[in-house]
């Protein structure tokens, strides 16, 4: 006897980055923050009144929600928070896709998306990246056929970004279907929406704290969009589980949020170092693609993808690397400390070295 139902022996699901425990890594394969997240997290974790644990916490999320709808400057009607992007995204197909309904989206980008589809019954249209794997907005522009779009922005795993108004230009002339941009990156870069959900009613904006915010483990993600929208996920939310957000990561997401200056210092220093590994690996003959993120999208003129992580791997740094046809060349590289970017430039070295 076999107690499945159909969709779920019939779903390939989401394989996430390795979390390896045998030893330890220099670990640059799930673009994690190599950084604490701020002091004030931390405090906020040691006073956390543990008597607090006995109770649920608010299910609404109150003061979080208004933190964030504050820092977006946006109404607290607009913020819809969950137990990380991943849940907020999942959400947004029962939100606003009905079975057999098609959603477009990059043929590279986060391959999440097509897991949650083929789990709701929705169908995916996907529009290749561009041969130098950059998205077309152009691709995107009163598109006939489908019933919604999710754009990855900066888009993962390539990490290039579209601009602000090109984007825009997407939503405006699909006026009749959600757009959905995953931000998981946006801090990375200066292209964000966020502040124009109220403009477009059918604009979402999807970010998270495990990024820039270095708290990938006490999951928080939000949307922000206008009140339609976020009552519609809400619906979902309220149909599956009242708390989905904890207290704990409550207190520290409103911490973290409340600490500007760290994490603008955190950034830029991010950036500065991604810039200069993206340098040295086109030294070592590597193409490089143009990254807004926390990581980089990289493939050797002579060296396969794969063998590249084997070999990383066995000395000791976790990168990504992706099977998938277009992208099987490359290995993705998630932005370290600076003595984390040495170790891995002089294990490349070795290899690049060896092959010469
Ligand atoms: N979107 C993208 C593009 C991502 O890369 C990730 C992280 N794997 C997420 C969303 C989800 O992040 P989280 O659930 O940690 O917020």
């Amino acid at each position: 006897m076999n107690y499945l139902s159909r969709r779920c022996k019939s779903i390939l699901p989401y394989t996430a980055g390795e979390q390896p425990q045998d030893k330890k890594y220099v670990k640059l394969n799930t673009n994690e923050c190599p950084y604490p997240p701020s002091p004030e997290v931390e405090k906020t974790v040691r006073d956390f009144e543990t008597a607090r644990l006995r109770l649920y916490p608010d299910p609404e999320n109150t003061k979080l929600v208004s933190v964030i709808a504050q820092k977006h400057g946006l109404a607290p009607e607009n913020v819809f928070v969950g137990n990380g992007s991943d849940e907020v995204l999942c959400m947004c197909f029962p939100a606003f896709f009905d079975e057999n309904d098609t959603v477009a989206y990059a043929d590279v980008t986060y391959s999440f998306y097509k897991v949650w589809a083929h789990m709701f019954d929705v169908k995916s249209k996907k529009i290749p990246l561009d041969d130098e794997f950059k998205l077309l907005h152009t691709d995107y522009l009163s598109m006939q056929g489908v019933n919604g779009i999710i754009i990855c922005n900066p888009n993962a795993p390539t990490g290039t970004a579209l601009g602000r108004l090109d984007l825009l230009k997407i939503v405006e002339t699909n006026p009749d279907k959600i757009v959905i941009v995953d931000e998981a990156y946006g801090e990375f870069a200066s292209c964000s929406v966020a502040g124009r959900v109220c403009d477009y009613p059918n604009l979402l904006v999807v970010k998270t704290l495990s990024k820039a915010y270095a708290l990938a483990g006490a999951r928080c993600g939000y949307a922000l969009g206008n009140k339609a929208l976020i009552d519609g996920l809400k619906t979902i939310k309220n149909s599956m589980n009242s708390y989905t957000v904890n207290a704990v990561t409550e207190a520290v997401a409103i911490a973290a949020l409340s600490d500007k200056k760290y994490y603008a210092e955190l950034i830029d220093k991010i950036n500065a170092q991604r810039e200069e590994t993206a340098d040295a690996l086109r030294q070592l003959d590597f193409e490089v693609l143009p990254s807004s993120s926390n990581f980089i999208f990289a493939r050797h003129k002579r060296i396969s993808g794969s063998e590249i992580y084997f070999q990383l791997k066995e000395n000791g740094v976790l990168v990504r690397h992706f099977k998938s046809d277009r992208i099987s060349d490359f290995v993705r590289i998630t932005i370290g400390t600076k003595e984390e970017m040495k170790i891995l430039l002089t294990e490349i070295s070795k290899i690049v070295k060896r092959k010469n």
